[in-house]
């Protein structure tokens, strides 16, 4: 017959069945209480039913699995024998706490049910033992709210009546003002309420009481709360959550009692200091409750020296044993100190990097550890502008769109770029509010503090480039209003004009009116070293995408070691640029589009030489001209107004013209190489300003790295096309100046076609830089200008698991990626690979770019440290992983042993022929 399944996993008395390695069959709480109680420290005994009953509970149609009542009985055994207490005896009764506890913390679980094994008969004898009654009766009146709320599901606050009425029917204005006589009303009156909730009075059989309370955390795993809290954090793979039920202590025993949480380092600065806080008298709710103000932890060593410096001694001890912060739980029951809890603790972004960095010094951890302890994405909290804490404290949202570019930003509200340029140069600080943004309000976007738009995505307009210039950006609040007329946005019953202050949170997506105090962000000595070692461990290259100079320089500081794409269509809104722009758009012959070209031709060369120098020597990807041209024009009557003044033309003929560039669908329009196909002239200029720029800063002596990258190709012919041209005129203007410089040419993979043909591409092109932007609006057949709208709904529905714009869509897009990267490789072997777009700077797509062998990935400055963190991290991850695929250092000892056990049996079996 099978062996009987085990469900249940006792620890006390120094001893446990479980240890830290159980996580998946004890949860996090349940395995760490065992390890506590084998390092030998003090737990207060109980028992932990596993994730595996939980599973089976559901598997079996909300039942507890056969055999698990019998274990329980026998836990409960052992558990009175260690407390020499007996649940459910009205003497010396065993008083337990039930608690749920996943592998994975989830606070959307069961709340605690303390005091369990309390019923009518065991308080009355219980209060007449104890002497200090009073005590009793409150623990009786937690216990029938708990496990009414949290088990039977009666709404807390018909409880919460109750207690305010009998608080003022007796003139006490805290809990701890009721007597005994006040919480023994309080008790019968909780009992009504019971009855009046459950339909049944409060069980008065302790053993029946835990079962509901064993069934009830079973349940909660499945609850609303539960799942969302799942699937918001992506957590997977869970079968289920432990139980634990662990005998009571208590911290509200009086004055040599007290109960308090502490975490082995500062969690919001990361020093190496005890920090914490406890309360005297009081259990664990009390603490968190803020109704009395808990003492910091320090201060405990004043009221019980012992207690502290045991406390303290177990700081050591844990932090040693499990090499990473903890957050403790501890109650000291009549001067006798319990822990209750340790976990890894939560930190801030410096508090991670400053632990992380001084754990290695301390020879706690190693270096690749270190790494691995830092999220990459939390880095974005230590580069950019955040809030004061305390100054955000009480400030209300007044509305919520998407975190599109991260910071803090503080401003007087404009609603046009031209308004933001003004005000700035009259001195004030700005936000800039949109319904969306174009490539016409780069002017204003570079001088506003943040960036506020009501209508796009996480790769509109305004959020690819509020990135880029690492500015503040909110996009996509779909509950704001503008009026642009009146110069207004409303939301709801808010009002702003223009002049009103708001603060933005680029990192929440949050909006709120009024000046909220800011802080510039720090970049301490820590965070270099922690970069410093990253950038030994990876192997992918980290560029950036960047447009200006000032820009390169920013990436540079971060540790870009290229450009991996420069949109040279930015550099077409400076100044008056635009004006050579529009005249070579409306130029009807291709003599008044050349004519109007050579204006733009000096004042690109100048942009590109800014770029060499600022890189040093460093590649530099420059692309050619992108957007589809509609962009460049007005559409709004002034604006075409003094477009034709501006040009000399009639207004009449501005309009036909911009009329006559508008599409259908411009994303899929006339743009990219189709532009350069359809006009080789713009190509010709854009080629020659980058031969000659190069050349220039190489005369100066700085070293030059050009790579000519061509937009939007579907099929070898295009390449050719564009890539022939290019080349014509760079030897041109090499044999002309009589010097030469390796200059690469290649192409964006950002059609799914390209992809697809990647191997014909390869033939020519001499490198490939993956546009995952536009590879995904066509790869999944979402507008990225409009996808917003739903996507959301799509990833709340678990449709797509993450906004695939934000985070590469592996499955499907990354296989088009895989294949492009093969395929192209299959050609060229030495073939140079990257990723220009958003998701080059995304950590998990940062990793899937090492997997597949890219040679670097480039993204916005502000995110340089976190891919470079993250290509590291894809490192060790790799590395663990063709471990784990190895036989592991248990299994070599077992082979060993084998081996060894076969030739002294051999040995043997010889010594007896012979
Ligand atoms: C892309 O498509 O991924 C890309 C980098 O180009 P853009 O965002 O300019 O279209
Ligand atoms: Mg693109």
């Amino acid at each position: 017959m099978a062996k009987a399944k085990k469900w249940v996993y006792s620890f006390g008395g120094g001893k446990a069945e479980g240890k830290t390695e159980m996580k998946a069959l004890l949860g996090g709480k349940g395995a760490n209480l065992a390890e506590m109680t084998n390092l030998g420290l003090p737990v207060p005994a109980g028992f932990t039913i596993s994730t595996e009953a939980c599973r089976a509970y559901f598997e079996g149609g909300n039942k507890r699995p056969p055999g698990l009542d019998k274990e329980v009985d026998a836990n409960l055994k052992k558990l009175e024998k260690a407390m020499k207490k007996r649940f459910g005896d009205a003497e010396n009764p065993l008083l337990v706490s039930v608690r749920s506890g996943a592998a994975i913390s989830m606070p959307g679980m069961m709340d605690t049910v303390l005091n369990l094994g309390l019923t009518d008969e065991v308080a009355d004898a219980f209060a007449g033992r104890v002497g200090d009654d009073r005590f009793v009766w409150d623990a009786y009146r937690r216990l029938i709210e708990m496990f009414g709320n949290v088990v039977m599901g009666v709404d807390r606050d018909s409880f919460e009546e109750v207690l305010q009425t009998v608080k003022d029917n007796r003139g006490a204005k805290l809990d701890t003002d009721l007597d005994t006589e006040g919480l023994k009303e309080v008790v019968r009156r909780y009992k009504r309420v019971y009855r009046e909730g459950v339909g049944e009075d409060f069980p008065q059989e302790p053993r029946r009481q835990l079962d509901h309370a064993i069934d009830a955390v079973f349940g909660s795993w499945n609850n609303e709360r539960a799942k969302t809290y799942r699937r918001i954090n992506d957590i997977k793979g869970l079968i289920g959550t432990a139980v634990n039920v662990q005998a009571m202590v208590f911290g509200n025993m009086g004055q040599t009692s007290g109960t308090g949480v502490a975490f082995t380092r500062d969690p919001s600065t990361g020093a190496n200091v005890f920090y914490g806080e406890y309360l005297m008298n009081a259990q664990g709710e009390d603490v968190v409750a803020g109704i009395r103000t808990p003492q910091p932890i320090s201060q405990l060593e004043e009221v019980d020296a012992e207690a502290y410096r045991e406390l303290v001694d177990i700081r050591g001890r844990l932090e040693k044993h499990y090499t990473d912060m903890q957050d403790l739980e501890f109650t000291i029951e009549e001067g006798t100190l319990y822990m209750l809890q340790t976990r890894t603790g939560k930190r801030t972004a410096a508090a991670a990097v400053r632990m992380a960095v001084e754990m290695v010094e301390e020879k706690l951890i190693d270096k690749e550890t270190a790494l691995m302890r830092v999220e990459p994405g939390q880095l974005d909290q230590l580069l950019h502008p955040t809030f004061v804490p305390s100054a955000l404290e009480g400030a209300t949202a007044i509305a919520q769109g998407l975190p599109a570019s991260p910071g803090a930003a503080v401003g007087k509200v404009v609603f046009s770029a031209a308004d933001a340029e003004e005000w700035v140069s009259r001195g004030e600080k700005v936000i800039l509010a949109r319904i969306e943004t174009s490539p016409e309000d780069i002017g204003g976007m570079n001088v506003a503090k943040g960036i506020l738009t009501s209508r796009g995505g996480m790769t509109s307009h305004a959020a690819v480039v509020a990135r880029g210039m690492g500015t503040c950006c909110v996009a996509g609040v779909g509950a704001i209003r503008m009026d642009y007329a009146s110069k207004t946005f409303t939301v709801g019953e808010v009002t702003v004009s223009e002049g009103d202050e708001i603060s933005l949170d680029g990192s929440a997506g949050k909006v709120y009116c009024g000046a909220i105090v800011t802080q510039d962000p720090e970049l301490s000595g820590y965070f270099g070293t922690l970069m410093g070692w990253a950038d030994e461990t990876r192997k992918l290259g980290v560029r950036t995408n960047a447009d200006t100079p000032h820009d390169t320089e920013v990436a540079v500081r971060f540790g870009a070691e290229g450009i991996g794409l420069t949109r040279t269509e930015h550099m077409f809104f400076e100044g008056d640029r635009i004006v050579s722009v529009r005249k070579m758009i409306l130029a009807e012959t291709e003599e008044d589009r050349r004519a109007a070209l050579a204006e733009l031709l000096p004042l690109q060369r100048g942009d590109f030489e800014g770029i060499f120098r600022a890189m040093e020597g460093r590649p530099v990807t420059i692309r050619l001209l992108d957007p589809p041209l509609h962009e460049f024009v007005p559409h709004d009557e002034a604006g075409q107004q003094k477009m034709a003044e501006a040009l000399g033309l009639s207004v009449e003929k501005v309009k036909a013209t911009v009329e006559g560039l508008h599409e259908m669908n411009p994303m899929l329009g006339h743009r990219g190489c189709r532009l350069g196909i359809s006009y080789p002239e713009i190509t010709e200029m854009q080629a020659r300003a980058i031969i000659e720029a190069a050349l220039n800063v190489k005369a100066a002596g700085v070293d030059v790295h050009p790579e000519i990258m061509i937009p939007l190709i579907g099929t070898l012919a295009e390449f050719t096309h564009q890539e022939t041209v290019i080349r014509r005129v760079a030897e041109e203007v090499m044999d002309q100046r009589g010097v030469k410089i390796d200059y690469l040419v290649g192409t964006m993979i950002e059609i799914p076609r390209a992809a697809l043909t990647a191997d014909e591409i390869a033939e020519r092109a001499e490198f490939f830089s993956f546009g995952t932007n536009d590879l995904t609006q066509m790869g999944c057949g979402f507008s990225r200008d409009d996808a917003g709208s739903f996507l959301g709904d799509y990833v709340e529905l678990g449709i797509y698991e993450k906004d695939p714009f934000q985070v590469l869509d592996q499955g499907g897009v990354g296989k088009l990626v895989r294949m492009g990267v093969e395929g192209g490789r299959a050609t060229r072997p030495d073939l140079k690979v990257g990723i220009c777009g958003e998701h080059g700077g995304e950590p998990e797509s940062v990793k899937f770019c090492h997997r597949v062998g890219m040679d670097y990935v480039s993204c916005s400055p502000y995110r340089v440290p976190i891919a470079r963190l993250a290509a590291a991290q894809a490192v060790i991850e790799e590395k663990a992983a063709a471990g784990a695929a190895k036989p592991g250092a248990a299994g070599k000892k077992k082979a060993k042993k084998a081996k060894k056990a076969k030739k002294a049996k051999k040995a043997k079996k010889a010594r007896k022929k012979g």
